[in-house]
């Protein structure tokens, strides 16, 4: 038993070397502190006389972003642990090997896949992963199906549900998504340059009242367990491989939230590509690729799922027919709603994304926020009345 301490990188390398079967005994071992996260350290743990390399996650008992006067439950470092073991027992080629796992000190131990990018920045150079659809759709349908009550156990997944309670974490997404972008909050950072843009969606109640219902969606749906914080950060790719990680926000909710989170992270750098496309017709061409790509996603989604569902439901009621057309139906309104909130909150709220932060150019900086909050509010307003993936492309192509 330990108690906890947050590590040092000489601890994270005395901690690895006790591990069993991944190092040789008394050989040199280097550590980095590599976590640009803002809740964890990282430590990249390498044996340099055999090239072998571990990641060692440890979770802080406060927001680094805010200090010490956040705190958060390192409990969330159990909840990722377990969600990833579950995940990778359901898509072992797409979420990083768990080796060890010790809740007392908040700490995973798995995989390096330094080896891959992360996906976000690879989006802002400007790669194609032809892969990705196929992966992120695969990841979503077993993970939603095999955890909720059309795929397994209905007793077990009661317990499931206990097991994954994460009050802290959820707090975070009911405030930092669905309620301080709508207001005038201290927790906001409002891009001076469209002020107007914002006070607007302070301004508008046929938009509050979605929130309120999407909210109220996040906080009492127990579908599913979800990663709850699918965005292009958590993915680690290249062409060949596709690593869903960082599943520490994980928690049963409804399934529309994890694939509006992929959705919105693929529409915040469709908007970017105001400033990262060298020209009109690159843009064009790359802002096409990311349509297709969404709906590409939500096609071979929708196949894997609803045959999943066919040949292992769990459950006859849900077998009745018309049911399972209605519930893609929802699934798919949830899916707009929970994308456009996403959006939202990373125009003008506490984190924001580097698609677009990061552009130099003001004018195209500027343009990619007023795009990015047109579609998100777009995609709210629209969500209960959505029928296809394509009105989403639709939404996205008038915004510009
Ligand atoms: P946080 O919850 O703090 O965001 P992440 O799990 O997203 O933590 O990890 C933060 C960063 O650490 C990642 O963006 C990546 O650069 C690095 N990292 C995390 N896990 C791995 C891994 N398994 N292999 C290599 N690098 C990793
Ligand atoms: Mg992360
Ligand atoms: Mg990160
Ligand atoms: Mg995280």
């Amino acid at each position: 038993m330990s108690t906890y301490q947050a590590l040092s990188e000489a601890e994270a390398v005395a901690y690895a070397r006790k591990l069993p079967n991944l190092f040789q005994p008394d050989s040199e071992l280097t550590s980095q502190e590599i976590g640009d996260g803002n809740l964890n350290l990282v430590f990249h743990i390498v044996e340099p006389s055999t090239g072998k390399s571990i990641i060692l996650k440890q979770a802080l008992p406060y927001a680094k972003v805010v200090g010490e006067s956040w705190p958060l439950s390192l409990d969330r470092a159990r909840i990722e642990a377990e969600a990833l073991i579950i995940q990778g027992e359901l898509c072992p080629d797409l979420v990083p090997v768990v080796h060890a796992a010790e809740p007392e000190l908040a700490l995973t131990v798995m995989q390096d896949l330094s080896d891959h990018v992360i996906m976000r920045k690879g989006l802002i150079e400007g790669s194609r992963y032809p892969l990705f659809a196929e992966h992120i759709a695969r990841f979503l349908a077993h993970t939603l199906f095999y955890t909720s009550d059309l795929g397994m156990n209905q007793q077990e997944k009661k317990n499931r549900v206990k097991q994954f309670i994460n009050p802290d974490l959820c707090k975070i997404t009911e405030d930092l998504i669905f309620d301080d972008p709508y207001t005038d909050s201290p927790n906001n950072n409002v891009p001076p340059a469209i002020r107007d843009a914002v006070e607007a969606i302070w301004n508008d109640r046929e938009l509050h009242l979605e929130v309120a219902m999407l909210r109220e969606g996040f906080m009492t749906r127990a579908q599913a367990l979800l990663h709850g914080d699918l965005h292009t950060g958590s993915i680690f790719i290249k062409p060949d491989s596709t690593k869903v990680i960082d599943p520490e926000f994980a928690y049963y909710g409804p399934m529309g939230f994890d694939i509006g989170a992929v959705f919105a992270n693929l529409l915040l750098n469709y908007a970017g590509q105001e400033g990262w496309s060298k020209d009109e017709a690159s843009r064009a061409d790359y802002r096409g690729y990311l349509l297709g790509t969404i709906r590409d996603i939500w096609q071979r989604f929708e196949a894997e799922f609803r045959s999943l569902w066919n040949q292992y439901g769990v459950d006859r009621v849900f077998k009745t027919p018309g049911y399972q057309d209605l519930f893609m139906k929802r699934l798919l309104q949830d899916t707009f709603g929970y994308s456009g909130c996403k959006m939202v909150r990373r125009v003008h709220g506490l984190a924001q994304v580097a698609d677009i932060n990061q552009l130099q150019d003001e004018a195209a900086k500027e343009r990619a926020q007023r795009i990015a909050l047109g579609i998100g509010t777009s995609l709210i307003k629209f969500n209960r009345r959505a029928e296809s993936i394509d009105q989403l492309l639709e939404i996205a192509g008038k915004a510009m």
